[in-house]
């Protein structure tokens, strides 16, 4: 089964196909989905002979430790010049305030909006929101195929990456068997799926442990365990040596333990412009919650299942509301 063909794939494919000049990103704090689409597309343009760039915030890097393999050729920190004759694509990005620099945001920039996210506010000029797709890759998967791109190794290992962190190792509720199908094509086309685990969920860092560690110190259970939450704090990341990104996957220990509905996982940012702030992942294991819902009314945003948000409300606040919200949905 092909992705349904609809006028807004067939726009941008006539885009893609049409654009010499291309710029792609993609959101802020970028995950394997974020990473592996912006490298499978940009790789994708250049077979077809296009002068393609990405663009990420020079604040990204170090990118988290999953993807230090990678190496990112045809990068910028910067807007590009010609940044008006390009063709901006951004992907796995739901909301453009995801992408907070402002030379993107001015009027005239022609972009392309290609994501998975249902909430996803249709900032583009041409928007192919799929929220059927298990992952961006999968959608930026069709479309290479239907440009008449070879999917070649690079390619596949990058939009295999996207696939096997976006689907949870092939685990959560958007495994479909188009999922399934697409992790065939990959491996037919080179991927090595051990290997691929290895580079993502092996080989850590041992202050990746120490921070899990403290994580698991600072579970509670709140509302008879129906939230389940861990808060890190910036003196247990300046303490362990652990770094922002070392927290990806906590969350999953959260939500695996029996009566959760919502898990939680709430850390302080560590930089100076951003002292007081707090990035929170939501986890649903209940179909009755929506943590999309919960992350949109607190400035955020994401899938039913899987959501997130930043706030300045302190920690005790930030709780209670969570509750207030969770509760609200279960009645
Ligand atoms: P995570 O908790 O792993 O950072 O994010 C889980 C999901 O929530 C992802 O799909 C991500 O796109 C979304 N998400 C996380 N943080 C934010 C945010 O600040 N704003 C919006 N709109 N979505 C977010
Ligand atoms: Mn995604």
């Amino acid at each position: 089964m092909a992705m349904p063909l609809t006028t807004e794939q067939d726009q941008v494919l006539e885009e893609l196909r049409q654009a010499h000049k291309l710029l792609l990103t993609t959101h802020e704090n970028p995950d394997g989905d974020a990473l592996g689409s912006l490298l499978a597309m940009h790789s994708t343009l250049e077979q077809l002979g296009k002068d393609s760039l990405m663009f990420m915030s020079p604040d990204e890097f170090p990118l988290p430790w999953e993807y230090r393999e990678w190496t990112f050729d045809g990068l910028v920190g910067y807007p590009p010049e010609d940044v008006q004759e390009r063709t901006v694509v951004f992907l796995d990005c739901g909301n453009i305030d995801r992408m907070p620099v402002d030379f993107l945001q001015e009027a005239g920039v022609h972009i392309l909006n290609i994501d998975h996210h249902h909430d996803n506010t249709r900032f583009g000029t041409v928007n192919l929101v799929v929220p059927e797709a298990s992952c961006t890759a999968e959608i930026v998967w069709h479309l290479a195929r239907d440009l008449g791109a070879e999917i070649t190794p690079p390619i596949a290992d990058a939009l295999y990456v996207g696939l096997v962190t976006d689907t949870g190792r092939f685990m959560y509720e958007n495994t479909t068997a188009e999922a399934h199908r697409m992790a065939c094509d990959l491996i037919e086309s080179g991927v090595q799926p051990h290997e691929v685990y290895r580079r993502l969920y092996e080989d850590l860092p041992f202050r990746r442990l120490l921070l899990l560690q403290r994580a698991l110190a600072s579970v509670e259970r709140l509302d008879g365990g129906l939230i389940t939450v861990a808060h890190l704090t910036k003196a247990d990341f300046d303490e362990t040596g652990a770094l922002e990104t070392d927290s990806e996957g906590i969350v999953d220990h959260m939500r695996a333990v029996e009566g959760t509905s919502v898990a939680v996982l709430v850390r302080d940012l560590l930089a100076e412009d951003r002292a007081g702030k707090r990035k929170v992942s939501l986890r649903a294991t209940d179909a009755r919650i929506d943590v999309s819902r919960v992350a949109r009314e607190l400035g955020g945003g994401g899938h039913p299942q899987a959501a997130g948000f930043t706030t300045t409300l302190p920690y005790p606040q930030l709780v209670q509301e969570l509750r207030e919200q969770v509760g609200s949905q279960l009645r």
